[in-house]
C-alpha cells in the first residue's frame, strides 16, 4: 500500500480509521489547480467527512463548504469557513436549522421545493433578513451509478421537478425576503462516466435559457458534485483526474459574462486518503467457505451493507500464497460482509487487514449498533 502508515502500526488497537494527510493535500492541490484557472469555485461537501484535521486542510486550500444539515453549517463555521463560503442544501431543512443558517448570514440556501421557499421567506422576514437562494432543480439526468446514490431522476425525492418549476418561479415576486441568485443541480454520486457531466451541462444550458426567457438572470450556476473515484484499483489513481472533470464544464457550460460557477465535491476529495485498519479475529472454515472475521464491521464502514459497494481489501501482514475468503465483520447481521470470495494471501488470526478508499462516507456513517466502541481516527503524513 503506497499510503503513509503510522510507525507504531503493530502496537495500535484496532479497528481505526487512518488518514493520509499528505495525499489529502495533493488531492486538494490538484483540484484547485484544475478549478482556479477556469474560475470555478469548489465547495467541499462535508457530509463525506467532517473530521477537524480534514476540514482544516480543506479550508486552508481555499475551498468553501457545502452543508446538508444545521449541524454541518455550524461545523463549517466552527472550522473557520467564512459564512460567505457556506451553502446549505437538503430536502428537509427544519425551521431551527434554517433560522440558525439565516442568523449566520450564510451565502446561499439551495431550495428544493415550493413549500420550503415559503417557509424560508417567512423565517427570513421574521429575522429582518433577505435570504439568497439557488433553486435546486431535478434535471432528470441519469447519473448511471448505484440507484441509492442517484439523485437527479424524476423518481428521486431531490430538487424541484421540471413540471413544478414554472409554479415555483411565479412565487418569487410575491416573496420579499428571498432573492434568487442561481440554480443548483446535483444528480448523484460516484459518477465514473464523465459523459454524464456533459449531458448535465447541456441540461443546465437549457434551464438557463428558460430562466432568461422569463427575464431572470442567474449570477450563479452550481453544478453539484458526484465525481467518482477508483475503488477497484485505488493505487492506479490516488488523485482523481480533476483536469478532465473541470475541462468538461469549461467546454460545455454556456457561461454568461461574470457568471460564477460552483461545484460541490465530497467523495473525490477525501475517499482515497482514508483507510479502515482492522485485525483478523478468526479464520473459520465451513464446508463451502473460508471466512476471515475482522474486528471491524458494518458499524465502522456501512457502505458495502448499505449499497453493495466494493472496497479493496488488503492483508498487510501476510505474503503467503493467495486463498479465497469471505471477509466479514463481527456484527449480528448477514449483510455485515465486506467481500465474498476475496483473494488474499493466506490469512491468520492477528493479521492486519485494511479496507481501502474509506475516507468518504465511512467514519461519518459509523454507528454504535451492538453497543460497539467508536473507532478512532489516526492521522499521518
Ligand atoms: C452529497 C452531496 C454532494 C457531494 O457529492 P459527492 O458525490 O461526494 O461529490 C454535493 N452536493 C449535494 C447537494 C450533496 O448532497
Amino acid at each position: 500500500m503506497p499510503l503513509h502508515l503510522p510507525p507504531d502500526l503493530d502496537a495500535r488497537p484496532t479497528p481505526f480509521y487512518l488518514y493520509d494527510l499528505d495525499l489529502l493535500r495533493r488531492t486538494l492541490q490538484a483540484a484547485q489547480q484544475a478549478a482556479r484557472p477556469r474560475a470555478i469555485q469548489v465547495h467541499y461537501a462535508l457530509k463525506a467527512n467532517a473530521n477537524q484535521p480534514i476540514m482544516d486542510l480543506v479550508r486552508e486550500y481555499g475551498l468553501g463548504a457545502d452543508c446538508v444539515s444545521g449541524n454541518e453549517v455550524q461545523c463549517a463555521l466552527d472550522a473557520g469557513f467564512a459564512p460567505a463560503h457556506v451553502v446549505f442544501a437538503g430536502v428537509g431543512k427544519s425551521d431551527a436549522e434554517i433560522n440558525r443558517a439565516l442568523a449566520a448570514d450564510i451565502w446561499c440556501f439551495n431550495v428544493e421545493s415550493a413549500p420550503e421557499l415559503l417557509v424560508l421567506n417567512e423565517l427570513a422576514g421574521r429575522q429582518g433578513r433577505r435570504a439568497r437562494v439557488a433553486l435546486r432543480l431535478n434535471p432528470n439526468v441519469d447519473a448511471r451509478t448505484h440507484h441509492y446514490i442517484t439523485t437527479g431522476l424524476e423518481a428521486n425525492k431531490f430538487g424541484i421537478g421540471l413540471g413544478e418549476l414554472a409554479g415555483v418561479v411565479e412565487l418569487l415576486p410575491t416573496l420579499p425576503h428571498v432573492e434568487l441568485v442561481g440554480l443548483h443541480v446535483h444528480i448523484g454520486s460516484q459518477i465514473t462516466d464523465l459523459a454524464v457531466f456533459e449531458t448535465l451541462c447541456h441540461r443546465v444550458n437549457e434551464l438557463q435559457q428558460w430562466f432568461e426567457h422569463r427575464g431572470l438572470a442567474l449570477p450563479h450556476l452550481n453544478v453539484g458534485g458526484g465525481l467518482g473515484v477508483d475503488y477497484e484499483q485505488p493505487d492506479e489513481q490516488l488523485v482523481p483526474d480533476f483536469e478532465a472533470y473541470f475541462s468538461l464544464f469549461e467546454r460545455y457550460l454556456q457561461r454568461r459574462p461574470g457568471q460564477q460557477v460552483h461545484v460541490e465535491l465530497g467523495r473525490s476529495l477525501v475517499a482515497q486518503c482514508g483507510t479502515l485498519v482492522s485485525r483478523v479475529l478468526y479464520v473459520k472454515e465451513s464446508q463451502q467457505t473460508r471466512f476471515a472475521i475482522l474486528d471491524a464491521g458494518m458499524t465502522e464502514l456501512i457502505r458495502p451493507a448499505l449499497y453493495q459497494s466494493y472496497h479493496r481489501i488488503e492483508n498487510l501482514s501476510s505474503q503467503a500464497p493467495a486463498q479465497l475468503y469471505d471477509v466479514v465483520g463481527p456484527i449480528c447481521e448477514s449483510s455485515d460482509t465486506f467481500g465474498r470470495q476475496v483473494s488474499l494471501p493466506e490469512t491468520r488470526r492477528g493479521d492486519l487487514v485494511v479496507l481501502r478508499t474509506a475516507g468518504a462516507y465511512g467514519q461519518v456513517m459509523a454507528s454504535r449498533y451492538n453497543l460497539r466502541d467508536e473507532a478512532p481516527a489516526v492521522y499521518v503524513g
